[in-house]
């Protein structure tokens, strides 16, 4: 998948629409504001497509009623847009200085004023940071239950965390798994206590406390975790098909920090319109308060972003 160089001049080159992040969010923003033939520009620092690139199969987009890989959706969308004219480049941008119809954009690859700017940079989980959960991120490791649980129909699966999520995708999963082990280190969840009742009262959800997760391993399949009690220190092991690890996620919202209000995890407040408090800067997709964090919810959010940012060029 390739990204289309811009060509630099000496003076910063402008757009009337700059979209940071080449996902779900900011590639259909890209489709929608090129297409009504604005000029555009989307920023990408990694892969085109965004996290879910990282999906081995996307069951839950529609028009595809037998699944298509991550890799290929974030292709199809990039090929969509670009066909209308939008322009990519591979950069990061570090730096954004507001200003009316004349937003600064500072990447490694030059400087861009943007006349408005769709903020579409994503989440990333929080990983375990133990060995092998990088090599088995869609072959048994998870992030997402809603993304992932059926996969695991009648299978042993565990979650990871304690807090609200965690609980959340144990319960969701007890709709398809035999059994869910919930994985804590500490030996009482943080979860609200209403989440708390439910996933007590749910028999298919087994709790193990005072527990940390040391290592993944399989054979080209999650087949066991390693486990570590931190209160006697002795190791076990639990076979399983499933690992969904449910412990946050942090938005990529770090140059808006100062500039635009967020919640307290730092995702990006916006109203239904993705406007936020700075006319003409629009947000959407997973970096956004209160997201569903899926694909689709993504590339809706960015066609509202878009059609909200053609109204403010159009007036
Ligand atoms: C393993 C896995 C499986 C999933 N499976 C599914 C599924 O089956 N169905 C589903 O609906 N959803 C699934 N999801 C969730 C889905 O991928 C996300 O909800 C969706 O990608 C969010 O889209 P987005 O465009 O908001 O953000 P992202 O996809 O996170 O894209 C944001 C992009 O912005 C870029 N970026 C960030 N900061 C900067 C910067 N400063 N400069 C330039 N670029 C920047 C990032 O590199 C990234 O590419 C899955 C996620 C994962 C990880």
């Amino acid at each position: 998948m390739s990204l289309l160089p811009v060509k630099q001049s000496n003076s910063s080159r402008i757009y009337q629409v700059v979209i940071i992040g080449g996902g779900p969010a900011g590639l259909t923003a890209g489709l929608y504001c090129a297409r009504s033939r604005f000029n555009s520009l989307l920023i990408e620092q990694g892969i085109i497509g965004g996290k879910i690139t990282n999906a081995e199969r996307v069951e839950n987009y529609p028009a595809f009623p037998r699944g298509i890989s991550g890799i290929e959706l974030g292709q199809l969308i990039f090929e969509q847009a670009t066909s209308y004219g939008l322009e990519t480049l591979l950069a990061e941008v570090s730096t954004v200085v507001p200003g009316h119809r004349h937003n600064l954009v500072s990447t490694g690859e030059g400087d861009f004023v943007a006349e408005s700017i769709i903020i579409a940079s994503g989440s990333q989980f929080r990983k375990l940071d133990v060995p092998g959960e990088d090599k088995f991120v869609g072959k048994g490791v998870s992030y997402c239950a809603t993304c992932d649980a059926p996969l695991f129909k009648g299978k042993t699966v565990a979650v990871i965390g304690g807090g609200d999520s965690a609980v959340t995708e144990a319960l969701y999963l007890g709709n398809f798994a035999s059994s869910v082990k919930l994985i804590h280190r500490r030996s009482q969840l943080r979860a609200s206590k209403i989440f708390q009742e439910r996933a007590t009262a749910e028999p298919k959800i087994e709790f193990i406390w005072d527990t940390m997760v040391t290592q993944i391993e399989g054979d080209g399949v999650v087949k066991q975790l390693r486990l570590k009690n931190i209160r006697n220190d002795k190791i076990s092991i639990l076979q399983l098909a499933g690992v969904f690890v449910a412990i946050g996620s942090e938005p990529n919202s770090a140059q808006w920090r100062g500039l635009l209000p967020l919640d307290e995890e730092g995702y990006i407040i916006t109203n239904e319109l993705m406007e936020t408090k700075i006319p003409g800067v629009f947000a959407a997709g997973d970096v956004r308060h209160n997201s569903a964090r899926q694909a689709i919810t993504a590339a809706g959010d960015g066609a509202t972003a878009a059609i909200s940012a053609v109204r403010f060029l159009s007036f």
